[in-house]
């Protein structure tokens, strides 16, 4: 069962049916339809419409329990999603990643510090495990830790990963009985537990799957910095708002301290783009600069055929910016992917020689090297 929309509400209420009390106000709203909208939306109570009718109130009372409670552990939310695809709204909280350590064990002290001090930066973030469940243990909890017995109690679903068709498809199930049925025996956020393994590729695979459909949380008894590098990265990309574009202000950015002589990139401002190709322009051996392009944070190809990548825009932000006045150089190096621009473009900014860069980022420095 889906959230209702405001139109459905409306269906029932007086308006729509041309009865008495259509849109009195009494709620409020100064129509039925307002009404309706906003109480899809949760921002008024169904109460303050006294002409409701009872099959609208049970409705709406079903509709708004939430499909999925939602569990804090050491300060990170688990659980609460309420949809099955992003698409349709967002997803709430990321995939939790934790390691069990367990302190009868020699080495558990080396162990710890190494999973709390690991950190990877991504697209301007710091993404790390999110807590440590600890096994055998007595004395003060460090920062992001968690006792084993005191894990056990919060109010999971377990489901240990020995049979990877089973789990994927037990999580499928689960999630659509939280969310499509409202089923309160799936209400709990879900958790994936891997034992100690030497299969750590077959282990990256089936963790990514979970993933995507539909750990709450992955819980392993391994610490391998690349494993959690590859699922952190996952993860990031996985859980953002596909309402909030992720990007970067639209700007003339600088690496290596540039002159007026140095070479000049272009890109949009989406911020899986701007970050693979700043990355690349930091470890270059020459200064450079990047100028961003605003076009609602859309990738590349993207923003083309939406049209927030034209030839237009292009002039228009090297004059916003000024980019004549600072930079003497005539020369800009656009995607690769926008190599059909480049006449146009040469024809829209007549000054400039415009030039095809690399389709791919990390081809950049290969590039550069064979630029003259
Ligand atoms: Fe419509 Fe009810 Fe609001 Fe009156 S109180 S306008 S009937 S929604």
């Amino acid at each position: 069962m889906s959230e209702l929309s405001g139109l459905q509400i409306f269906k029932y209420l007086p308006a729509a049916k041309k009865a008495e009390h259509t849109n009195c106000k009494e709620c409020g709203c100064p129509t039925c339809m307002a009404f309706g909208l906003k109480l899809a939306k949760h921002q008024v109570e169904i109460e303050k419409c006294p002409y409701a009718p009872k099959e609208l109130i049970d409705l709406y009372n079903q509709n708004s329990i939430e499909p999925q409670k939602t569990v804090e552990i050491c300060g990170v939310k688990v659980g609460g999603e309420n949809v099955l695809f992003r698409h349709e709204k967002t997803f709430i909280n990321r995939t939790a990643i934790s390691v069990v350590i367990d302190t009868s064990k020699d080495d558990w002290k080396e162990k710890l510090d190494k999973v709390l001090n690991f950190e990877i930066k991504r697209v301007n973030e710091i993404l790390k495990i999110d807590f440590v469940i600890l096994k055998n243990y007595s004395g003060t909890l460090p920062n992001r830790t968690i006792l084993y017995e005191d894990f056990l109690k919060l109010p999971l679903i377990k489901i240990e990963n020995n049979d990877f068709k089973l789990v994927s498809q037990n999580l499928i199930k689960m999630r659509e009985k939280a969310i499509l049925e409202k089923d309160e025996k799936y209400s709990d956020p879900v958790y994936v537990y891997f034992k100690h393994t030497d299969d750590l590729d077959t282990l990256c695979a089936e963790a990514s799957y979970y993933i995507c459909k539909y750990a709450n949380m992955l819980v392993f008894e391994d610490f391998d910095e690349n494993l959690i590098s590859v699922l952190l990265t996952l993860r990031q990309n996985i859980f953002t708002d596909p309402q909030k574009p992720l990007q970067v202000e639209p700007k003339l950015y600088e690496f290596n301290n540039p002159d007026e002589n140095s070479i000049i990139f272009m890109t949009t401002n989406f911020a899986l783009t701007y970050f693979a190709v700043a990355n690349e322009l930091e470890s270059l051996s020459v200064p450079s600069y990047l100028l961003v392009v605003p076009s609602d944070g859309m990738s590349v190809l993207t923003a083309w055929s939406a049209e927030k990548f034209t030839t237009k825009i292009v002039a228009k932000t090297i004059e916003k910016f000024g980019l004549r006045d600072k930079v003497k150089t005539r020369k800009i190096i656009i995607p690769g992917l926008l190599a059909h621009m480049k006449e146009e473009m040469e024809e829209e900014i007549k000054d400039y020689k415009i030039i095809v860069g690399t389709i791919n980022a990390y081809e950049i420095s290969d590039f550069v090297k064979n630029l003259n």
